[in-house]
């Protein structure tokens, strides 16, 4: 199947009477419900004059009504461009300005702002609103028809633009084809052993890859269901876990469900825990065992590719790797100037080859052309490591790379030598500018509470373990480490913040 709604729609093909989701406050949507009302969206968008391959920007908040015009706009021919609900006016001007649409879907409050600013944008595009209850002028505008077409689409047509998640600079446009969406569904929905009888608690934002593509999708494919909750909270998905079989989360969804009394008895009846979208520490996996008995199973992907690795469902689940290719994907670790495929154990730059990759960055044809090598490969601007037996470690992003003094330093290695430091609960290492070296190391570190920071006990484990020119020269002690909406820590915050330690 070439159209991406169409291989989604196939999952519960023949039960469109069955669940599709359960609300926060128990109402029911099934799988044909969903598609009836995505259906009606899709025809309202034709009616309005929509083209193939015309934008809908989407800055709504999370309901499953968002994801019925998800599935209208791909139904209607159109291309889905969510955007982060965190984003002021100032940015949502500059993806309007980039993406041109066709339409603008905003929340009711925002409909002054948003109008102001497609007004002043050469597409001019239309605006109309959706609430998180679903009220709004849009489905004021749908149209029920008994037998609605999909917009016919080729494997190769663009179906959606996420904007990447800004960690290490301006978001980019990563636009994401229907065979990109469906081929990657259908790998996550056989690695995972999905099927219609999973439950997955959905408690992620639907602006990025992981909430959107990775959940939904995977639901879809599998004619399985979903208990949708708008936000996390820590006890609400505990007390889900009995009627559930699956959860999908960012590390900081474990962290925070681990200091939740009865947690080992909820947890009991699950299948399965996926972490992704930022690393799950070594010491959070070894703890969700101990309590839970499960293994979180971590994978890896991004905006650009969907996902790309899973550790297995079957087998060995390790701590700190994000395990093995997925079916049809392309996986090396390469010499980063050549993209020469180097052998396990060496340190080099992750490239992608597959279905799963995307078209190019929307609006960006030269940097499209620098982060592809001749023979197709993506460079991911993360960089790994392969074990003998095949499974991929990350050991930080490219950019994050410290050169300290000539010499090469990768955060995660200092940062996982410093984590298992009595009293320390997590840390950042990054670098500023330094006269003599060029770059110096500073760790960050977060304590667990009333411990303190003893630099002496630092800085024997650091000269036991690494070499002298990795170790941090200076500690600072932080309450929380910056982070973004998907969990992942902003880097870059802290270079500027203290950018000035050694001038
Ligand atoms: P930008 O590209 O704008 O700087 P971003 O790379 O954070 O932002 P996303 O596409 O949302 O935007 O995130 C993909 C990145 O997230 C990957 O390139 C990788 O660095 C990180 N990531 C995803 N899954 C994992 C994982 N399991 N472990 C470690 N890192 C991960
Ligand atoms: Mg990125």
């Amino acid at each position: 199947i070439n159209h991406l709604a169409a291989a989604l729609a196939a999952g519960a093909e023949n039960r469109p009477e069955t669940t599709f989701a359960i609300r926060e406050d128990g109402s029911r949507l099934t799988h044909g419900e969903l598609f009836g009302g995505a259906e009606a969206i899709a025809s309202g968008l034709l009616r309005m004059g929509l083209q193939p391959d015309d934008r809908v920007t989407v800055q709504v908040e999370k309901s499953l009504d968002a994801l019925q015009l998800y599935l209208g706009t791909v139904l209607a021919g159109g291309v889905f461009q969510p955007l982060n609900t965190a984003y002021t006016g100032a940015e949502l001007a500059y993806f309007i300005e980039d993406a041109a649409p066709f339409l603008v879907v905003c929340d009711p409050n925002a409909e002054e702002r948003t109008k102001d600013i497609a007004a002043s944008t050469p597409a001019r595009p239309r605006v109309e609103t959706l609430a998180a209850d679903g009220t709004g002028s849009l489905w004021d505008h749908a149209v029920s028809i008994d037998a609605f077409e999909p917009v016919a689409r080729a494997a190769d047509d663009l179906a959606a633009i996420l904007y990447t998640s800004g960690t290490t600079g301006r978001s980019k446009g990563a636009m994401l084809t229907h065979g990109n969406l469906a081929s990657n569904a259908v790998a996550l929905k056989e690695t995972w052993h999905y099927s219609e009888s999973d439950v997955l608690i959905h408690a992620l934002p639907i602006f990025h890859t992981h909430g959107l593509f990775v959940a939904t999708n995977v639901t879809l494919v599998s004619g399985a269901s979903m208990l949708f909750h708008t936000r996390f909270d820590a006890k609400a998905i505990m007390d889900d876990m009995a009627r559930a079989t699956v959860l999908m989360g960012v590390p900081t969804f474990y962290t925070r469900l681990l200091e939740q009394p009865g947690l080992a008895v909820a947890a009991k009846a699950m299948r399965l825990f996926i972490s992704g979208s930022a690393p799950l520490l070594a010491e959070t996996h070894k703890a969700w065992t101990d309590v839970t008995g499960h293994a979180i199973l971590e994978r890896y992907g991004m905006s650009e590719t969907n996902m790309n690795s899973s550790n297995p469902y079957s087998g060995a689940r390790r701590p700190g790797s994000v395990g093995l290719p997925l079916p049809g994907v392309d996986i090396r670790v390469a010499d980063p100037e050549t993209g020469r495929a180097l052998p396990p154990g060496e340190i080099g730059s992750i490239e992608i080859r597959g279905p799963n990759v995307f078209k190019g960055y929307w609006n960006m044809p030269e940097k499209t052309a620098a982060e592809h090598r001749s023979d197709g490969y993506f460079i991911t601007g993360d960089l790994g490591v392969f074990s003998e037996d095949g499974y991929l470690s990350i050991v930080g992003r490219a950019k994050d790379l410290i050169i300290s003094g000539g010499y090469n330093v990768y955060p995660k290695e200092v940062e996982t030598v410093l984590d298992q430091i009595d009293g320390v609960r997590e840390s950042a290492v990054f670098s500023v500018p330094h006269p003599d070296l060029g770059e110096a190391v500073i760790a960050a570190l977060v304590m667990k509470q009333n411990a303190a920071l003893d630099d002496a006990k630092v800085e024997t484990i650091c000269r036991e373990e690494l070499a002298r020119f990795k170790h941090p020269k200076r500690l600072l002690t932080l309450d929380a480490l910056p982070r973004n909406t998907m969990g992942k820590v902003e880097k870059n915050k802290l270079q500027s913040q203290y950018a000035e330690l050694f001038k």
